[in-house]
């Protein structure tokens, strides 16, 4: 094993993504020994670039873990050195074919295993996997294509660029990334579930009463809004809302609407917002709505799972809640960012004479918890590709029927041209997704006095 190398190459070597993202995390793998013993790091863009400039990019954006600040510039150093640069077309089997040569050249006659990242925006995909695939492919060992978001607009879209990478790659060599699904706790959603007795055996529709999703970001698109990332939203359109957000003035300060984005058109109907309510039709959750909401430019920034629980039958405190029974149910949060947390909501007696009545917090804070600092997403998901580990990348299958759900209601959306529901920036989205949360008797649990 010792024998074998990988070879990285990132190709979009020159892009944001590379720099902000795939860089630091290869170093950080490096850092923390994880990388095989022989390997190389290629950047691949059409920009012109030596190897001493791409390092000294690249080394503008490394940075050590606080509790990893030891021979951490010997070791940015020693990475560094690894790194190499080659610039070419994404489309020419040529330049592919003189990459493979230089790939060679470091791997030194060794079994070569080769990881392409396709950092590059998405309507050059194919054309970089056919020139790699053609013409820089392992000879002796396994090669594997890390593809980024956006898989696809809809469906159709989605299957032409599947079974466009197929007609060079097998599945098991497709690497699709969705970082969320490196997060810290969502790898951790399965250790709280089957590992602790007190969860298992209420997760069904007997003892939870609805989950929440809520992904929301406290800026707006920034210049980027070109893209339709946020026509989120699934089967029905009456379980869907969709908004946008306005300007608001507030403190002196006067904050864009999404339509004065530069890259927006004044008249635009794409959704910033949309919030959606999901069923799962087995027997485990019947009926149990499942709410999602995401957006732009709201109150706060947070990627968050609720799960509220049943009222307790015949609860002897009703009475110390009032009318307000929510307030006595319990909720356990998962904080996937920022600030990892799972806490979980309890009934308890304020202390004292009396029998006043709360609810707590029983709090897994991660920073006070654990010393060490999380690895970011995109070192888990590097690492599991090196390593040929699949669970938490995103197969065809899961793909299509991702956007089978979607697909329908987008394009009534689309079709009907909906009007989204104004919202001002810096609030807590559009009322509508109040409502919607109403109509299957849920309150949103971001939205509460003490969350
Ligand atoms: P980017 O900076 O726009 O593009 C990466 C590189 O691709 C550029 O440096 C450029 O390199 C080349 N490129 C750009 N536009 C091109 C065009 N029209 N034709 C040919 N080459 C072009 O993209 P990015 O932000 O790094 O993102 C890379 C991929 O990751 C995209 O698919 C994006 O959707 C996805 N993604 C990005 C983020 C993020 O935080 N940035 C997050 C999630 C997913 P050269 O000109 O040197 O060839």
């Amino acid at each position: 094993k010792d024998e074998s190398t990988v070879s990285i190459t990132v190709v979009g070597a020159s892009g944001d993504l590379a720099k902000k993202k795939i860089f630091p995390a290869l170093f950080a793998l490096y850092y923390e020994d994880c990388l095989p013993k022989h390997f190389t790091v290629f950047g691949y863009a059409r920009s012109k670039m030596t190897d001493a400039e791409l390092r000294n990019m690249v080394s503008k954006t490394l940075t050590c873990r606080i509790d990893k600040r030891e021979n951490c510039g010997e070791k940015m150093d020693q990475f560094l050195k690894r790194c190499f640069y080659d610039s070419g077309q994404y489309d020419s089997e040529e330049n592919f074919t003189q990459l493979d040569k230089k790939l060679k050249e470091h791997e030194g006659g060794r079994l070569s295993n080769r990881l392409f990242y396709l950092s590059i925006p998405p309507n050059i995909f194919i054309d970089a996997v056919r020139c790699a695939s053609m013409s820089a492919s392992s000879a002796n060992g396994w090669t594997r294509v890390i593809v980024e978001k956006p898989f696809g607009r809809d469906s159709e879209s989605s299957a032409a660029l599947t079974k466009a990478l197929k007609q060079y790659l097998e599945e098991d060599q497709i690497f699709r990334i969705d970082h969320y699904l490196g997060k810290e706790l969502v790898e951790n959603l399965s250790v709280l579930r089957f590992s602790n007795l007190i969860f298992e055996p209420l997760w069904s529709r007997q003892y939870i009463r609805n989950v929440q999703l809520i992904f929301s970001e406290d800026f707006g698109t920034e210049g980027r809004g070109g893209s339709k990332f946020y026509d989120q939203g699934p089967i029905r359109l009456e379980d869907v809302v969709i908004g946008q957000y306005k300007s608001h003035i507030k403190g002196g300060i006067t904050y864009p609407a999404y339509t004065d984005d530069k890259t927006v058109p004044k008249d635009s109907l794409t959704p910033t917002f949309a919030a959606a309510a999901l069923f799962i039709d087995n027997a485990r959750w019947d009926g149990v709505p499942f709410l999602m909401k995401a957006g732009k430019a709201l109150h706060s920034k947070r990627a968050e799972i609720r799960v509220q629980f049943r009222h307790v039958p015949g609860n002897l405190y009703n009475r110390n809640f009032g009318t307000d029974l929510d307030r006595a149910t319990n909720e356990l949060v998962i904080r996937v960012q920022p600030d990892e947390a799972i806490y979980l909501k309890i009934n308890n007696k304020v202390p004292g004479l009396g029998m006043r009545l709360d609810r707590s917090n029983l709090n897994l804070h991660y920073a006070a918890r654990y010393s060490k600092e999380i690895p970011d997403a995109y070192e888990r998901l590097l690492l599991d590709a090196i390593e040929g580990e699949r669970r938490l990348f995103i197969r065809s299958d899961e793909l299509d029927a991702a956007w089978s759900l979607f697909t329908p209601v987008l394009k009534e959306l689309e079709e009907k041209k909906i009007i989204p529901e104004y919202y001002p920036y810096g609030s807590r989205g559009p009322v509508g997704a109040h409502y919607l949360a109403a109509r299957y008797n849920v309150k949103w649990g971001d939205l509460g006095a003490e969350q």
